[in-house]
């Protein structure tokens, strides 16, 4: 098999590759968010929208049927149908009766998890019927939804297309045995394959799929067959992440064996094959993780300035107000960032009881607006205008010295080299940035 083209791929650069960035999912990061933030602010919020706003609404499945050992999100494999039932009563109660903007109209709606294949055909349609009844939702929105490839059935398939899904995402991770064996999740090529091909035929064409690098016992030559194989697949778009591996933290991790995870300079090299190999089969590199056919709406944003950054990385969802729904989901509006209590039994407890499900979070000031946005637009266009300070010359020298910036008057240019660290040099137009090993993942 020819190997992928990596001679114009970004050189190898340790100290940016091991230090701990944030995401930049939200701004400020999530890491900062706070107990003293609640029901009554996101009512004050909701009060203080412009008219017609446009919204997104996020929904959490928390629920698996087997788990990853690999996983990082917040699901749970549940032993009796009692507690999805009782998870599903919540979440049509917090539908009907939290705040939202009265004359809010929705052209966007993202089932996330977790597995949302989980749920029944009646159980999904229950939901966007809740959606429904609550929101004025245009019809043309896109109704998105991550699927793990062995629950698609042509009856779930056909399900989702009846209640309007237009886009699925299918979580590949590598196609390898071996890989698959050490990390739980056995899925050969043909089941993501078939699944793919059930939904088509069922019309929602839009497939996204997602892949990993750092995971044990890959190696370039795995990640690069399984790049190769969702672009085969025919993929419209495809996100690579690299795997956090954080036992402390997520428990099931430590089934993972520590001896087979491969190394910062191995990682690197895995994420720069996957772009490169992704990029060979005619996907265009969106920011730093995604891939999109040129065809497919999130390249056209990115052509045309206007993709964004989110808690699901990079969208072209134009929304004012991601409202999220379930246990964890966080909600977003230019006020502020909220999250719901995120251990699903609880938040089923607190909305029977009548009591507040959101917890956390943080309101931003002006000037953190700015700042977020900045950041995203270098995060987004790999360039940005220096605010009413400027840059400071100091924080970047070191990131100029290695060709990863160039400083052109006001504009602050990532080069072709510094596109890999782009989180990095994020971190350091980020005033409030302090390095903290524990808080954020490691760039790369
Ligand atoms: S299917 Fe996804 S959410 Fe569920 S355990 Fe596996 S990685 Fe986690």
């Amino acid at each position: 098999m020819a190997r992928t083209d990596t001679s114009q791929t970004a050189p190898f650069l340790q100290r940016y590759v091991m230090e701990a960035v944030p995401r930049y999912t939200s701004y400020p990061p999530a890491t900062r968010f706070h107990d003293g933030v609640g029901e009554a602010d996101w009512a004050s919020w909701m009060d203080g929208q412009t008219t017609r706003p446009v919204l997104s609404l996020y929904v959490h499945i928390p629920f698996c049927k087997t788990m990853c050992w690999y996983c990082g999100c917040n699901t749970t494999v549940p032993n009796k149908d009692d507690r999805i039932a009782r998870y599903l009563d919540a979440l049509d109660a917090e539908i009907a009766n939290r705040p939202v903007p009265a004359d809010g109209i929705v052209n966007h709606i993202h089932f996330g998890g977790g597995s949302p294949d989980m749920l029944s055909p009646e159980r999904f349609g229950r939901i966007m019927d809740a959606f429904r009844a609550r929101f004025e939702i245009t019809a043309n929105a896109e109704i998105a939804v991550e699927l793990d490839p062995r629950g698609v059935t042509e009856e779930l398939a056909a399900a989702l297309a009846q209640a309007g899904v237009t886009r699925a995402s299918l979580g590949v991770q590598d196609l390898s045995p071996e890989v698959q064996n050490l990390i739980h999740r056995i899925q050969p090529a043909e089941t993501v394959a078939r699944a793919a091909m059930r939904l088509r035929r069922a019309g929602i064409h839009a497939i996204n799929m997602d892949i990993m690098y750092g995971l044990p016992a890959q190696t370039v030559e795995r990640v690069e067959a399984t790049a190769r194989a969702v672009a085969d697949m025919g993929a419209d778009r495809v996100s690579v992440f690299g795997y956090a591996h954080v036992p402390w933290f997520k428990k099931h991790q430590r089934a993972i064996p520590e001896d087979r995870l491969p190394g910062a300079r191995e990682r690197f090299d895995q994420m720069q094959a996957a772009s490169a190999c992704l990029k060979e089969s005619g996907y265009d590199a969106i920011g730093f993780d995604h891939f999109a056919r040129p065809d497919d709406s999130l390249a056209r944003a990115a052509r045309a300035g206007r993709l964004r950054r989110n808690f699901q990385g990079y969208t072209d969802d134009p929304y004012d107000v991601l409202i999220g729904y379930g246990a964890s989901s966080i909600s977003e509006a230019r006020q502020g960032y909220i999250q719901n209590l995120t251990d699903p039994a609880r938040y089923a407890a607190a909305i029977e009881a009548g009591e507040p499900v959101l917890v956390r979070g943080l309101t931003r000031t002006e000037e953190e607006c700015e700042t977020g946005a900045r950041i995203a637009r270098l995060l987004c266009d790999f360039q940005v205008e220096a605010g009413a300070d400027g840059f400071d010359p100091d924080a970047l020298a070191d990131m100029m010295a290695d060709g990863l910036v160039e400083v052109d008057g006001d504009m602050l240019r990532v080069t072709h080299a510094g596109r890999s660290y782009v989180r990095n040099i994020a971190a350091r137009i980020d005033p409030a940035f302090q390095a903290a090993a524990n808080q954020h993942s490691q760039a790369v």
